[in-house]
């Protein structure tokens, strides 16, 4: 008898079960409305062409080999670690000014989540965490397995509304104990795409510094959003403003289209500059006994566009492409549900932003999609709106109207 007889099935992934079973099927208008990765209007992945200019300039320069295969310092390249924390909390933020902050190269935003929940429960003994309710799904697990004993959720969706529950998120973030560690979506909140209001982030900002909780944004759509890096940034800037110290996790697999090189960043700011040398030094245990470094070839190319004027043009452009592409197929799925008189309002397709509609499609409704349309969705009702194209909107605007109906 083997000693891993014990071991039990794990839940399977829901979003990488949907892919899996969406490539399985053979019908012909067959729609993958799981994974959130961009898609052309043809329905194909996407490489960014400014990505390619930067991976023909780094493969001259593995040629001439003036860069090459070594390890990279274990807090990774520093040169793109100080790049992208420059461009989340902008350039003239008088967090950089005054040199208290500062960024470790991380294994894409998952990465950079997992090491900062490492590091707060590691040095801070942290143990308590809020996540918006509904929230990605890994949240969850990245802090749990990083040692996080008691998991807290703070409400967020409004059902009835399908919109935010601002009053029922405060009146959460008023009972949570002293030192607790929310979740903050920085922006293109995931699942639902919606995001607080300037003035609610001002009242979520008057909560958490009163009642002394920590913020941990993530922020993985910087750019994807509103097509524009500065507007998705503004929760977060706004917040080193109003003095807290904190983590953001940065994600490149989005903005860039980098999902399996694994570029993100994990920004940190802290109230003085004097404490980095100590945390930098312990997060480099934690980062060596983790996964010792970082890859390069991701942060390579972030680096090489962030820092080059025209190559940084050229990257904002297909930031706006792929914003814009959402933004219309958001608009007619809208209107053809309109049309088509299907049951319930739609306006908040067109009012939530980023990758994700929260349909508010029910679970028995999800499931007549996948079983007899074979629309592939989240069973919560999460639609990535990237699987929608020009030529299925019809199909998919029709097969919602049949389950509704
Ligand atoms: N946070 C959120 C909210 C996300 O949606 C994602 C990607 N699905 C991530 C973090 C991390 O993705 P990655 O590890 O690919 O950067």
């Amino acid at each position: 008898m083997s000693e891993f007889a014990v071991v039990e099935a794990a839940p399977p992934i829901e979003v990488f079960q949907l892919s899996r079973d969406c490539q399985a099927d053979t019908h012909t208008q067959k729609i993958n409305l799981g994974v959130g990765a961009y898609r052309t209007p043809e329905g194909k992945p996407w490489i960014l062409p400014v990505v390619k200019k930067a991976e023909a300039q780094l493969a001259k320069d593995i040629d001439a080999e003036t860069i090459n295969h070594e390890y990279l310092p274990v807090l990774g390249l520093d040169s793109f670690a100080t790049a992208a924390t420059s461009m989340v909390l902008g350039k003239d933020s008088p967090a950089l000014k005054e040199e208290r902050a500062f960024g470790v190269q991380s294994l894409s935003g998952t990465g950079a989540l997992r090491n900062g929940a490492e590091f707060l429960f590691r040095q801070l003994k942290r143990t308590v965490f809020y996540f918006s309710d509904p929230t990605w799904g890994n949240h969850g697990l990245i802090f749990k397995n990083a040692g996080f004993t008691d998991a807290r959720k703070y409400r967020y969706w409004n059902k009835d509304t399908c919109g935010f529950n601002f009053e029922g998120m405060i009146e959460d973030l008023q009972n949570a104990p002293e030192g607790a560690v929310i979740i903050l979506h920085a922006c293109a909140h995931n699942p639902t795409g919606i995001d607080p209001s300037q003035e609610q982030w001002g009242k979520i900002a008057d909560v958490m510094q009163e009642k002394k909780l920590f913020p941990f944004f993530d922020c993985a759509y910087q750019g994807f959003a509103s097509g524009d890096l500065d507007q998705d940034a503004w929760a977060v800037r706004f917040f080193v403003e109003r003095g807290f110290e904190m983590f953001c996790s940065q994600s490149f697999s989005k903005n860039f289209g980098l999902y399996n090189e694994r570029a993100g960043n994990l920004t940190v700011v802290v109230k003085d500059k004097s404490l980095i040398e100590n945390m930098k030094s312990q997060i480099t245990l934690i980062v060596r006994a983790m996964y010792s470094n970082p890859p390069a070839h991701g942060g390579r190319i972030v680096d090489l566009v962030l820092k080059d004027e025209q190559l940084f043009k050229e990257w904002c452009e297909c930031i706006k492409v792929m914003s814009s592409r959402i933004i219309e197929m958001r608009q007619g799925l809208r209107e053809r549900l309109e049309k088509l008189s299907t049951p319930g309002q739609w306006n908040h397709i067109t009012e939530q932003i980023g990758m994700f509609s929260f349909t508010g499609l029910t679970p028995e409704m999800c499931q007549f999609l996948l079983k007899e349309k074979h629309v592939y969705l989240l069973k919560n009702g999460r639609i990535s709106m990237c699987g929608v194209t020009p030529s299925n909107l019809d199909y998919l605007a029709e097969s919602i109207n049949e389950a509704v109906n």
